[in-house]
């Protein structure tokens, strides 16, 4: 049997439009019972272990004390007991390598014993270390193939879970992944060193303010979700969207059709039908899946979850585009998390919502009524303008990737220069520090800033400059570069680390300065030195303009406009030290982060090539040369029945047609010309994505173009790739 073109999918969907969605009567889920029901959480772990092991596991969890083998063993078997009730047959050290996936490699529980029979075993060595075959996994020159090996470590403080399929569940259990000597080979390990150098200068820092009974700060994180949602059938009748993600030819539906009417709207039935399956399995994940609306783009949605610890919601963040992904494909959708799945058409961030927050649960980003907690607030939203105006290189590599390069830097937000945003008010009230002028006066509902100078500022001031690459949002910094489809480690990592060391600085120079009783004047003053250096970062204004671009240029600001660029700085001097000293990267762990995400560039450009070379020559020329056929015939049999009539309007058409696959032809070999090119170029891994960048990238766009004239051209029914209106607006 032939698979179903795409002509006859638009028919059945036709005849079916009513009841399209998911009939399958799942069962309501009970909440809040059934909520993180599917995770070994504290609460099972309180219920399932004697007390004197629960709390020695708490040790291990909270204080990082090392967990002794017989306890990890108890662990390890009340884990067990508890997955085979819940139908569990495997279980697998579940670890995020530096690819931006996850991993997992499934063992079943079943032992068989001498007598024939089996049974159920997990030990706590099986749980706390794993050895899978690291070989395929990217190592960025940290593993030699004589020592391929990697081990799993499980990470305690992120709760094991269940994964459930039709057929039985998978105990998950979270883990860091490693080389033999060591050294991270995955996102995990060094975002949880990163959040411990962050608390560390936070807590320091808080005791000079006179906070001395805060002991740990952790970093919270909530991730924004976007995607695109498109009828699966579909999917499969475009090669590029299954290879890449993304389209890689197809024309822009006709002007006015991508209006306003999308974002917000009503949410269609099907789609709605998705989203609660989706909700339910993220809850009995324990995800706390919050917030659900439709997106600017047709086809275009959005996940936002209640924000937790960083390394716990970046775990999360990346189970929920798997089960994102799994539901979709259950609806009949496919879910694509791609940054730029249609050119020309709003692409796909994930807002990076990012705070602090410490061990007594006070937002330290939180401007608060009484003045101590304002100065409190003034000095971490220093530390953090200070941070990111000294380190905007790294800002803008950790979200430097191929697709994102159709975002950032491309016409759509947000840009590729790093700015923040803080609101008029703050701004102002910022710039009356730093130029020691007078204080506005007060108004109703005010905040106090706990700063002499400062004014105070209306307490619903919220942010609508949607063109931010980094906002102040209320009691948060929402760092809005980050693309749909990364994890969210990485880039948690480097704002960690960065912030940690301003903190750092920060909490230095008081203890250098000095001072008298709360040190006060040595704080404010401070305060206003590092706002007065550092005050180029803020951009209040329109980040897409032209005068930005010229206003940030003569401010110093960086303008990285694609990965090779932005990767370019990843590993300078600076940044060795930098995470050197913070214990996040050694120097080799820091340069095998800056291969690999080279490597991946090349890579990913690599594949789009083939694919687009692929599509073209076998499904857009084709199609093509068929509808020149019609035209042709069509013509001489004109010319006998008619011999009189002009006919020049029909050879225009032709001529416009085989001109059009003519030059498709030509830049397909050109395509490929440029692909063998880049790819026997040899050199730095970053002369490698340059040579994929220049020449392969224009080289693409050129083919596209004429594969997109045609598909303007050719009669509908010999066009066999589904079409952008088709994919975006049926559903
Ligand atoms: P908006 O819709 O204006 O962007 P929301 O208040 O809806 O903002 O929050 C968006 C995301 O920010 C949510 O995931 C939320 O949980 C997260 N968030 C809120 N407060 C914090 C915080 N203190 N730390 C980290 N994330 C937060
Ligand atoms: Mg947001």
């Amino acid at each position: 049997m032939s698979a179903p073109s795409r002509k006859s999918i638009v028919q059945t969907m036709a005849a079916h439009s009513r009841a399209r969605h998911d009939e399958r009567q799942a069962k309501p889920i009970q909440l809040p019972q059934e909520f993180a029901s599917h995770v070994f959480n504290d609460g099972v772990q309180r219920q399932r272990l004697t007390k004197p092991v629960y709390k020695a596991l708490r040790r291990t969890i909270v204080n990082g004390v090392e967990l002794d083998a017989e306890i990890a063993d108890i662990v390890a078997n009340a884990m067990k007991d508890w997955a085979l009730e819940h139908g569990a047959t495997h279980f697998t050290h579940w670890f995020q390598p530096m690819n931006g996936l996850t991993a997992e490699k499934h063992d079943s529980f079943l032992s068989p014993t001498s007598d024939g029979r089996a049974m159920m075993e997990f030990s706590g060595k099986e749980l706390i270390k794993g050895e899978p075959d690291a070989s395929s996994f990217p190592s960025g020159g940290i593993r030699a193939t004589f020592e391929a090996r990697g081990y799993t470590a499980w990470d305690p403080t992120s709760p094991a879970f269940l994964r459930k399929t039709a057929r039985g569940a998978t105990l998950c259990i979270p883990t860091a992944f490693c080389s033999w000597t060591g050294e991270a080979l995955d996102q995990k390990t060094p975002l949880l060193r990163s959040m411990q150098a962050l608390s560390q200068h936070a807590v320091r820092l808080l005791h000079l303010l006179g906070e001395s009974n805060v002991t740990r700060v952790v970093t919270t994180l909530g991730c924004e979700q976007e995607y695109f949602l498109v009828d699966r059938r579909f999917y499969y009748l475009r090669p590029d969207l299954v290879a890449t993600g993304r389209t890689l030819i197809g024309a822009k539906p006709s002007k006015g059709q991508e209006l306003e009417d999308h974002y917000f709207g009503a949410i269609s039935e099907r789609v709605i039908a998705y989203m609660q399956d989706l909700e339910q399995e993220l809850w009995r994940l324990g995800i706390p899946a919050r917030t659900r609306h439709n997106e600017v783009a047709p086809g275009q949605y959005e996940l936002a979850p209640v924000f937790e610890e960083a390394s716990v919601a970046a775990d999360h963040n990346m189970l929920t585009m798997e089960v994102m992904k799994s539901v979709a494909e259950r609806h009949g959708f496919a879910c694509l998390l791609h940054e730029k799945p249609f050119a020309g058409v709003n692409g796909s961030g994930k807002h990076n919502n990012w705070s602090m927050s410490d061990n007594l649960g006070n937002n330290l980003l939180e401007p608060g009524n009484t003045p101590g907690e304002n100065l409190k607030f003034m000095v971490f939203l220093t530390a953090v303008i200070r941070a990111v105006d000294l380190h905007q290189d790294l800002l803008r590599a950790c979200v430097a990737h191929a697709g994102n390069d159709h975002r950032l830097g491309a016409n759509e937000a947000p840009p590729a220069i790093i700015s923040i945003y803080v609101g008029s008010q703050l701004e102002d009230a910022i710039r009356g520090l730093v130029e020691g002028t007078a204080p506005a006066k007060k108004g109703a509902d005010k905040m106090k800033l706990g700063v002499t100078t400062l004014p105070p500022l209306p307490r619903d001031q919220s942010d609508r400059n949607r063109t931010s690459p980094f906002a102040f949002t209320g009691n948060k910094f929402e760092f809005r570069a980050v693309g749909s489809s990364q994890a969210v480690a990485h880039p948690n990592t480097l704002l960690n680390t960065l912030v940690a060391e301003s903190l750092d600085y920060l909490a230095s120079e008081i203890e250098k300065r000095g001072g008298k009783g709360d040190r006060r004047e040595v704080i404010d003053a401070l305060v206003k030195e590092v706002l007065t250096k550092h005050q180029r970062i803020l951009f209040n204004g329109d980040n897409y303009s032209d005068e930005w671009l010229a206003e940030a240029e003569r401010r110093g600001l960086l303008n990285l406009r694609d990965t090779p660029s932005a990767l370019a700085r990843f590993a300078a001097d600076k940044n060795l030290q930098l995470f050197e000293k913070y214990h996040v990267f050694t120097p080799r762990e820091t340069q095998s982060r800056s291969n690999v995400a080279f490597h991946t560039y090349v890579h990913r450009v690599h594949v789009e090539a083939q694919a687009a070379k692929n599509i073209a020559a076998t499904m857009v020329m084709p199609a093509g040369i068929a509808h020149q056929e019609r035209l042709a015939r069509s013509i001489q049999v004109a010319q006998q029945v008619m011999p009189r009539a002009d006919l020049k309007p029909q050879l225009d058409c032709l001529e416009l047609v085989s001109k059009t696959v003519n030059e498709l032809k030509r830049s397909l070999d050109r395509l490929e010309n440029a692909r063998a090119h880049a790819e026997a170029h040899h050199g730095t891994p970053e002369e490698h994505a340059v040579a994929f960048r220049d020449q392969v990238m224009p080289a693409m766009a050129e083919l596209r173009q004429h594969a997109d004239l045609l598909e303007g051209l050719v009669e509908d029914d010999l066009w066999p790739l589904p079409k952008y209106s088709e994919m975006l607006f049926l559903s």
